[in-house]
Parts: C-alpha cells; structure tokens; sequence
C-alpha cells in the first residue's frame, strides 16, 4: 500500500508551537500546546499589532513565539518556530523552517498580502517567523531515509499542511461559495465558504484564505456537551424517536454549559437558559435541540450581517449530525438543505489537499 502513495500533506492543531534550532533540529523549548496561554507576552503584541487582530490572544503563537524570546536565554539567532504539521512534514522532507498560511494566521501571517505585516517584520524575532507557502503546496520529495525506512516510491512528494479544523472542513468537501459545515460536537462550531473576508474579535469571528476563497468562522458554547449534561447518548437516541420534527416547539431556551457565550452573542456572563422543563423528557429535548438550531441560525446569519456569503446548504459533522430528527429541525429552522457530511475525519481532508498538490 505505501508503494502507491504519491504525495503526503498532515494537518496538526493550529497554535501548537515549537521553537527548533534550525542547525541542530534540537527543540529551544517544550513544546507549547493549542490552548496554553502565555498572558505575559499579551500586553507586548497588542501594542504592536493591530486592534481586535487574530493575534491578540494570550493562546496565539505570536504570544508563545514573544513569551519564549522575552523569558529564554537559550541561543536565538538559528531558532525557527514550526507549528505541529510543519514539524512532522519537516522529518518527511527536510526543508526546516516551511509553513503554511492557514497554521501561520495566528502568528500574524497575512495570507490577503502573502507576507508578514510590516509590524511583525520589524521586530527582532522575524526571522525565526517560517517561510509560507499556500496549503497544499509541494515542498520536495520525501527524504531518502525514510522513503526507504517505510516503502514509499521514489517520487513520492510531501506538502504543506492545514490546520485541523480546515481538514476536518475540507474532508466534507464543501467546494463553492455558499457551502458550511457545522460541527456539532462538545461545541457548535460553523464555517462557511465565502467569496469575502470576514474579521470580527468581538465575535471571535475570522477567516481562513482556501485559494481564492475565504473559509470564515465562529464558535458557540452551546452543542453536545449541554446535552450530555442532561442526557446519556442512549437517552438522546431513545427520546429523538419521540419527537416529530416538523412541529416547532414551544420551549425557548439558551443551552449552555456554564457561564458565558462568544458566538453569535459575545458575553461572558451570559446565563445558561434551560427552564422551564416540561414534564415530558422528549419535549424537553425537543426545546433543547431546537433552540441549539435558532443559535446555529442565528451564527449564520451574523456571519452574512458581518459580509460574509450568504449560506446555502450545510453538512454536519460531530455527534450530533448521526441525529436524523435533529437534522429534519434545523432544516426547517434554518430553511436550508442539511446534510451528513459523508466524510468527516480531518486526515482525509488532508489527504484531499496532498492530492491536488500533484494535480
Ligand atoms: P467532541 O469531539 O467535540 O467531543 P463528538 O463529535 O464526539 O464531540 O460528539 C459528542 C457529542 O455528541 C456529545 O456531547 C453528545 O451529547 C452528542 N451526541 C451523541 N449522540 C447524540 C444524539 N443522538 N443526538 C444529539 N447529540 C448526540
């Protein structure tokens, strides 16, 4: 089988930062997760970016790549920051210091202008910021060693990589201007192919470039997680068989796990909202998923408020999209054709992008 892979791309979580000695490949520092976050090095990047910029988050990789460079007194003149794929496509082709423009967005990549903004040019660290390519770019063959290590063909090529979620976006293969996918996980998460660029911090709404087109954004607190809450996954499968799609339901709720909601409200302190609770456990749920579709709708239509595409169908990923009745509600709360993303696994969205590197 590996005889017959022509082309290799790996997508890795966005924001996970490494700092290599670009001589040695040695790490400079442990390895900083997607969700650590470096609060010291926030009040440094705001005052050097833009306002409300993707950057200005203590999680970004630009606070983990200055927090390292303010706190290190290891040597700085040969480090190279490398998120997880390029440090992984690295030991396959050996070209340190490469990247993409979807992983290096929260570095502060402009992917609009193809370069660093000037702001993060001038600073003393830029040159460990990697060289860019578009996703799905090849970098070279793979590396003599491992194409015979493992078997792989004498042409095989590796290319750059995406992040995660714009995998797990391309797997559904939602090509045109118009297309989203909504993950219905722990969270609600919706992107949306749009011909434009959307930005807005407040939301914590932004966009990916994909080629020519723009794969823009937002995350709501509400999802899976509230209902696993209140249901097994065996209750909610049982209930759903109760529950008749095509009727609306009168309960109008706010799921949420805990305090607080970013997307399509920003407000940290919004309340839960989950009474009354009819007698009727079926009823609930019905209330619960309906009003998870309304919060969904309500994303979409923010995101078209903010200039975006407007949407025109959905296919859903996640736990909740194997949910057949919940699926028939948000068709008629969204008024859109909603579908089960038949492929949904990131890696083969980024084995999607490896094969039109060769096309
Ligand atoms: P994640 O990867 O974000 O943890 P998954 O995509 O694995 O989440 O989905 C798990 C979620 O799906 C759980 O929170 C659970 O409540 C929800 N879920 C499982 N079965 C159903 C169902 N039949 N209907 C609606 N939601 C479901």
């Amino acid at each position: 089988m590996r005889s017959l892979i022509t082309s290799i791309s790996i997508d890795g979580t966005s924001a996970t930062t490494l700092i290599i000695d670009s001589k040695t490949g040695e790490a400079l520092a442990r390895p900083l997760l997607y969700n650590e976050s470096c609060p010291d090095a926030l009040p440094i990047v705001k005052s050097i970016a833009p306002s409300n910029h993707t950057v200005c988050s203590g999680s970004s990789t630009l606070c983990k790549l200055i927090s390292w460079w303010a706190s290190s007194d290891s040597s700085k003149e040969s480090a190279v920051l490398m998120h997880q794929s390029d440090w992984l496509l690295w030991l396959l082709h050996g070209k340190i210091g490469v990247s993409d423009y979807n992983n290096a967005l929260k570095v502060g990549y402009d992917p609009e202008l193809e370069s660093y903004p000037p702001w993060l040019k001038s600073q003393p660290y830029s040159h460990a910021l990697p060289s860019i390519q578009a996703p799905g770019t090849i970098i070279s063959t793979i590396k003599k060693d491992i194409r015979t290590k493992f078997g792989f063909p004498e042409d095989c090529v590796v290319c750059t990589g995406t992040t995660d979620s714009i995998a797990a976006f391309l797997a559904a293969r939602a090509t045109l201007p118009g297309k989203a996918v909504t993950s219905l996980g722990s969270t609600l998460a919706i992107k949306l192919l749009s011909t434009t660029r959307i930005d807005d911090a407040r939301f914590g709404v932004y966009s990916h470039r994909l080629d020519d087109k723009w794969l823009v954004g937002g995350a709501s607190n509400t999802g899976g997680a509230v209902l696993r809450q209140l249901f097994s996954d065996e209750q909610l499968d049982n209930l759903s068989t109760q529950i008749n799609p095509n009727e609306a339901s009168p309960l109008d709720y706010y799921p949420l796990p805990a305090e607080g909601e970013r997307f399509p409200i920003a407000d940290p302190k919004m309340a839960p909202r989950l009474g009354p609770r009819p007698q009727c456990d079926a009823a609930y749920l019905h209330g619960i998923l309906e009003s998870i579709a309304r919060i969904e709708a309500k994303g979409y239509a923010l995101l078209k408020d903010l200039g975006a595409t407007k949407v025109e169908e959905v296919f859903t990923a996640g736990g909740g999209s194997k949910n057949d009745k919940w699926t028939k509600i948000r068709e008629r709360v969204l008024g859109l054709p909603v579908r089960r993303a038949l492929q949904t696994e990131a890696a083969y969205g980024a084995a999607l992008l490896a094969l039109k590197a060769t096309e």
